[in-house]
């Protein structure tokens, strides 16, 4: 076929982070014959990146915990959008999924009596997330890792996907992509192909994502045909570095304030206690107190109002910085060096103790961090059957971040981890039950394939001075500011303009070189996906007209009726963009009662 190199699995895995090693070690382990393929060197996934821990009603360490709470938690904390039946496998499941990744060579911390340590985080009932230390992801990518290895998966690493390839009925049946490191093209034929590229941070100025987060998979899936679901849900995380520049949006993980960390304003108020919500509250507290707690209606039970849901937190962030209460650098302190010894600091959060020192000369032993909201995950994204994973669009499944629907309109930390191993378990397994149904080898078309190498190699015949680092920085600066974490109509119209605006100019990049490791090359093909994602964020955004979880419409606070039982669903018809608004799947009465008052 032309001149690529091509290979043919049963099964193909889109991305090597939690998501796609889970999915493709369940696909090998159903005898599908699996390919895992990542565009950055395996084991350097963005799931390494993930500090505070996996949510799971293990019950270690309040005994009183179980699915039900986590479930409940979750809806919660997504304001109820959320696929209650991914919710529920989610909380289900999840327990199973850390006991495994402990099987396959997770070192966990512990509690005094050798069971699995849990901490705090917002939005949890109890504390609720297995951890190792501030560096969990990187510890369950290595168990992961470590077992995908050994079971025998195909690994292609340092290869960008850029087009999934069709048969005549529609249905996926490979993939075209590219090495990074010599520009040459590759297909993969599939029987099934999962996407678990990840999210799409990097459309964003200020972001916790890595490098690799440009919404690849979701504009893969957006252009085979696929849906995608509640894209204006986008999570800011309220506490990112705000100083030195250089450093500006890297997480500070919650877990600072599950330790411990209070939030103060300029003045040294406290100011999270003006922010407790009825929503949040209602459940739990009974009265706010005075003083260093927040007491709740349960006995022995107190949470600090630090650790209200995150969309919560970054908005209280966001009125203190707006009011003028702020910190020299536009964001808020984070205080923990008066809360823990130094030594306690050094022991819980190495990893924040280093980052700090390393890139801001700070020692948060002793002196409060500046910390402000940061782009940091997306709700939204490929829409899914909850059961399978399956996609609208036959052969492709899609699971973690590049996902839409478990999280409804906010995620709770610690949840993504754990919906990482249970939906990447699910979409393996079902994309390799689909793959082991279907015989022979996938006929690939020559014609897609010659289109797809033909447009991604078009950037080196355009001429002109458009080059795809300024497309980016202009993409980043409005999405920043016009879709960022309170948003206006007027805004958003702009925003949908620019970005037509810079669709046209991103077509227009001329790259110069050749086609062996070129950076500026790989951006103007992430700027492809960058733009479908953003476009569909906007115009989800326009079209929610309340506030809900992540999404705030400064024009329309609060959450409104019309829109608690629909989601916003984006497509590609005829080459434009649409979203409509479609019914949520309703929660059947037994889960429905589970939020009725009363109920524990
Ligand atoms: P990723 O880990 O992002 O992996 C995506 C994979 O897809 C990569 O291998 C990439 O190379 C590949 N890829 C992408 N595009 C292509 C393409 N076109 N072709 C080929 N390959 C491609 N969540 C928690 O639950 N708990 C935490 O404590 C926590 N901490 C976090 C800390 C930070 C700093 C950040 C940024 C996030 C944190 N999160 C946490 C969120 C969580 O880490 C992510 O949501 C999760 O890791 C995403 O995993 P994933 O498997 O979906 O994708």
């Amino acid at each position: 076929m032309n001149d690529t190199e091509r290979y043919d699995f049963d099964v193909v895995v889109i991305g090597a982070g939690g998501a796609g090693l889970r999915a493709a070690i369940e696909a090998r382990e159903m005898g599908a014959r699996t390919a895992l393929v990542c565009k950055s060197l395996l084991g350097k996934a963005h799931t390494v990146m993930a500090e505070g821990g996996i949510a799971a009603a293990l019950a270690s360490v309040w005994p009183e915990d179980n699915w039900e709470v986590h479930f409940r938690d979750t809806m919660r904390g997504g304001k109820m959008l959320n696929n209650w039946r991914m919710a529920q496998i989610h909380a289900l499941e999840s327990p199973d999924r850390v006991l495994e990744l402990e099987e396959w060579g997770a070192l966990f911390d512990r509690t005094p009596d050798g069971r699995i340590l849990q901490r705090d985080f917002g939005g949890h009932r109890y504390a609720r997330l297995a951890h190792v230390g501030d560096r969990t992801g990187l510890e369950m990518i290595r168990a992961l890792q470590h077992r995908a290895v050994s079971i025998g998966i195909d690994v292609f690493m340092e290869c960008k996907i850029v087009r999934l390839l069709q048969d005549g009925a529609g249905a996926v049946n490979g993939a075209v992509g590219f090495w990074r490191e010599s520009g040459r093209f590759v297909t993969f034929g599939a029987k099934a192909v999962v996407l678990a590229t990840g999210g799409l941070g990097k459309a964003w100025k200020f972001t916790t994502n890595s490098w690799e987060c440009t919404g690849d998979g979701m504009a893969l899936a957006l252009w085979a045909g696929a849906d995608l679901i509640d894209m204006e849900a986008i999570q800011f995380h309220p506490t990112g570095m705000v100083w030195p520049p250089s450093a500006r949006g890297l997480l500070v993980t919650e877990g600072v304030r599950g330790d411990g960390g209070v939030l103060k304003n300029r003045d040294g108020e406290r100011f999270m206690f003006n922010y407790i919500t009825p929503f949040f509250a209602a459940e739990t507290a009974e009265s706010i107190e005075e003083g260093d707690q927040w007491y709740t209606n349960k006995k022995d039970f107190r949470r600090p109002p630090e650790l209200l849901p995150r969309d919560e937190v970054a908005r209280a962030i966001n009125s203190e910085v707006k009011a003028g209460r702020g910190s020299p650098h536009g964001g808020v302190f984070l205080d923990i060096a008066s809360r823990r010894t130094p030594e306690e600091i050094r022991r819980l959060l190495p990893s924040m103790y280093h980052q700090f020192k390393e890139l801001a000369d700070i020692d948060i032993t002793t002196t409060p961090m500046e910390v402000g909201p940061t782009c940091h995950y997306a709700m939204g994204g490929i829409r899914v059957e909850a059961d399978t994973e399956a996609t609208t669009v036959a052969g492709l499944y899609a699971a973690g971040e590049a996902a839409g629907g478990m999280h409804g309109s906010n995620r709770l930390g610690g949840n993504s981890l754990s919906d990482l191993v249970v939906f990447g378990r699910r979409a393996g397994l079902a994309a390799a039950e689909r793959a082991l149904q279907t015989s022979g080898v996938q006929e690939l078309s020559e014609t897609q394939v010659a289109d797809v190498t033909r447009h991604a190699t078009s950037y080196f015949d355009n001429e002109g001075t458009e080059d795809a680092y300024a497309v980016h920085r202009a993409l980043q600066e409005t999405m920043q500011a016009l879709v960022g974490i309170i948003r206006v109509e007027s805004e958003l119209l702009e925003a949908k303009e620019r970005l037509a605006e810079l669709a046209e100019r991103a077509s227009k990049c001329a790259v110069e070189g050749n086609l062996q490791f070129n950076p500026g090359w790989h951006l103007a093909l992430d700027l492809e996906s960058m733009l479908a994602v953003s476009n569909c964020t906007t115009l989800s955004a326009i079209e929610r007209r309340e506030s809900r979880g992540g999404h705030t419409r400064d024009d329309y606070p609060g959450f409104r009726p019309e829109f608690e039982n629909v989601n916003m669903i984006t497509r590609l018809v005829d080459g434009e963009y649409v979203v409509a608004q479609e019914p949520k799947p309703q929660m059947p009465d037994e889960l429905a009662k589970l939020f009725e008052e009363g109920a524990h």
